[in-house]
């Protein structure tokens, strides 16, 4: 039976994924994510279920649309075979259904984030507030840490983006800075600490590739949220045991 689960799992994940850019590619268009239904923003066709099947879909027709043929953007199958991996995870990585549900959230909160940053360089108060409340209710029904835990996480991942946003004259979006709080409600003081040191460590090291292989231009602004996500999944998936290596260094 749990082959079964791993599978049923991995197909949430996959259809909330799709779900997930549909959310985030209307949010920051200002349209709305229930009507009208899914269609080619190119030639408006209607899409139906062969169209939309999670990542096989944009596999089978090469990433085009079967009608107009106007290029679908490989963001769609990379965020739905993303949030499917994910999801399945979290799940054999938890050890509580605490812990399953927070990393499904986490999860959710980061796909839908890296669509619109990468699609428009914005975070969306919309969904920083729908995942605010959101987290908040889900620590008052899953008390596993103290709650001064998650008050004290988003409380320092807030401040540490603020201080970077001011030093940084801009380069920092304000949009981050309120994710940034999001996250250490989700994942507590030490994970958030951790995971804004892997973020800054993979936006240095990939962006500077970048821009060593010419991919970004010198000024040219880059989404910080994708570093964000990677930063994020890191520590929450394998900060306590990064932090147990660390330590055993100075022991
Ligand atoms: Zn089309």
């Amino acid at each position: 039976m749990i082959f079964l689960d791993n599978i049923y799992i991995a197909i949430l994940g996959l259809v909330l994924g799709s779900f997930f850019n549909v959310v985030g590619m209307r949010v920051v268009a200002g349209q709305s994510i229930i009507t009208p239904p899914s269609h080619c923003t190119s030639c408006g066709r209607r899409l139906t279920i062969r169209d939309l099947v999670p990542v096989f879909s944009w596999l089978f027709l090469k990433g085009r649309c079967r009608t107009c043929g106007a290029k679908l953007s490989p963001l769609y199958p990379i965020i739905e075979a993303a949030t499917g991996l994910l999801f399945l995870f979290s799940f054999l990585h938890a050890t509580s259904i605490a812990e399953i549900l927070d990393g499904w959230l986490l999860v959710s909160l980061l796909m839908i984030v890296t669509v619109t940053d990468i699609e428009a360089m914005v975070v969306p108060n919309k969904i920083i507030l729908f995942f605010f409340i959101l987290s908040i209710v889900f620590r008052i029904i899953f008390p596993t840490a103290p709650w001064w835990d998650a008050a004290l996480g988003a409380g320092t991942g807030f401040s540490l983006l603020f201080l970077i946003a001011i030093l940084s004259n801009g380069g920092m979006g304000g949009g981050d800075v309120k994710l940034f709080a999001v996250l250490g409600l989700l994942v507590g003081f030490k994970l958030v600490l951790i995971g804004f040191f892997f973020a800054t460590f993979y936006g240095a090291l990939l962006g500077g590739l970048a821009r060593l292989f010419g991919k970004v231009k010198k000024r040219q602004p880059v989404p910080f949220v994708p570093f964000i996500t990677l930063g994020m999944l890191t520590a929450f998936f394998f900060g306590d045991w990064l932090f147990r290596a660390y330590l055993s260094l100075f022991s």
